[in-house]
């Protein structure tokens, strides 16, 4: 079983081996809050079961949250080399100094351990490799010899580290090794396994893992009950999997209010808004979900969106805000129209226009006279109303 960085990362952490604090994220709202949580600048990388991901453009520096929500909407629909993204990993951005490559790995054949390391670690590891294959060494340990600090501060120096690096270099050998056996791994890789620090100030400088690979014996899996929580948790949502299939930005919460809107960050605004106002309202409302229309949403787009957010039981009351810019409140209201027509609904709609065409969208909205559709001139007013009628046993007026 070959594990996830951010799960090879926790193991390589339980021996000790230093490596940049990170927190998994699934998509763009846990993004935000992991990103604000681990500060500025961080990485975005990647969670897929394949290496290469920096140059496939799976590893991106931000710094600041709308970088983080953007790489994040980059990276998270991607297929790197077949293998689907199962979401991020944002870890703090290291001041990177120097790259070393280190690996154990299970040499099958002569049953014992290899030992691959070079002061060339890396993205481009292997082409190095190949084009300089005597600045890779290679080095074994026996199953039946005790790998002791003795021998990784030997290892360390004929495998290739700086002096200065030697010492550190020993203790994260032996800490793999260690991580290695304890979890019955085939392969514990580390690249980088960077020299991070200020390069002005010595005493501030380290070697930290900025990414690990670490494979399981399967066979083993019978005496290590804790694996259990390396099973994928990717689950199916059907709203999840109904915008996925319209190529919306929709993510299910577990709250009360619909919430739609334009753009990431207004999604984002629109939700602290819902939940500040159920706090202050003491109901304790909270948003059911987040769906960004994107720029130039049509009408279409929008009934879809609407109809979605409606279908979804947990839904009590719905919550519009656009800022018209690309996208023309006018077509946002013939949407909710639209989608209304068609459902029948009965919960109530807060609408919030601003911005293009929003005088010409609230008088389409006006004019269908439909009791059911509420508007309101500010984000706070709205998100407050529809956090009121989402309410257990509000009407609907
Ligand atoms: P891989 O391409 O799948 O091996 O992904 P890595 O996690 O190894 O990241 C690729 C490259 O991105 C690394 O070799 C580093 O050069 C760079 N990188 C990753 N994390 C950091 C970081 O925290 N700071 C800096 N400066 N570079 C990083
Ligand atoms: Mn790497």
């Amino acid at each position: 079983m070959d594990l996830y960085e951010y799960q090879a990362r926790q193991l390589l952490e339980e021996q000790g081996i230093d490596t940049p604090h990170g927190i998994f994220a699934q998509n763009s709202h846990e993004v935000a809050e992991a990103a604000d949580k681990i500060g500025y600048p961080c990485v975005i990388k990647a969670q897929v079961r394949t290496g290469h991901r920096g140059q496939a453009g799976g590893v991106k520096l931000a710094k600041d949250q709308d970088e983080a929500i953007l790489s994040s909407e980059q990276i998270l629909p991607m297929t790197i080399r077949g293998h689907k993204v199962s979401g991020v990993l944002v870890a703090e951005a290291k001041n990177v100094l120097h790259e070393y490559y280190v690996s154990i790995s299970l040499d099958r054949s002569s049953r014992d351990f290899d030992v691959l390391a070079t002061a060339n670690g890396g993205t481009e590891v292997e082409e190095i490799a190949k084009e300089h294959p005597e600045s890779v060494k290679r080095l074994h340990i026996s199953a039946l010899e005790d790998f002791d600090i003795e021998a990784a501060r030997k290892m360390a120096e004929s495998i290739g580290f700086y002096h200065a690096d030697v010492d550190q270099a020993a203790d994260v050998l032996l800490k793999m090794w260690k991580c290695f056996k304890d979890n019955d791994a085939t392969l514990v890789e580390i690249n980088p396994l960077a020299k991070i620090g200020d390069p002005d100030d010595e005493s501030t400088k380290k070697l930290c893992a900025l990414d690990a690979k670490i494979s399981l014996d399967d066979n083993a899996a019978f005496r290590h009950d804790d694996w259990k929580r390396f099973a994928d948790t990717s689950h199916t949502d059907l709203f999840e999997e109904r915008a996925k299939q319209h190529g919306l930005h929709y993510v299910h919460l577990k709250g009360e209010v619909g919430v739609i809107g334009n753009g990431a960050g207004l999604v984002m605004s629109s939700l602290d808004a819902v939940s500040g106002a159920g706090e202050e309202q003491g109901s304790g409302v909270k948003p059911a979900n987040f769906l960004d229309i994107g720029g130039g949403a049509s009408a279409e787009v929008m009934s879809t969106s609407l109809s979605i957010v409606l279908s979804d039981p947990q839904v009590e009351s719905v919550f519009v805000n656009v800022y018209g810019g690309i996208t023309a409140c006018d077509e946002v209201a013939r949407g909710i129209l639209a989608a209304l027509d068609e459902l029948n609904a009965s919960k109530p709609i807060v609408v919030r226009f601003d911005g293009n065409a929003a005088q010409e969208g609230l008088k389409i909205l006006k004019d269908a006279d439909n009791p059911n559709i509420h508007v309101s001139d500010t984000m706070e007013k709205a998100a407050a109303q529809a956090a009121r009628l989402a309410e257990p046993g509000k009407e609907t007026n």
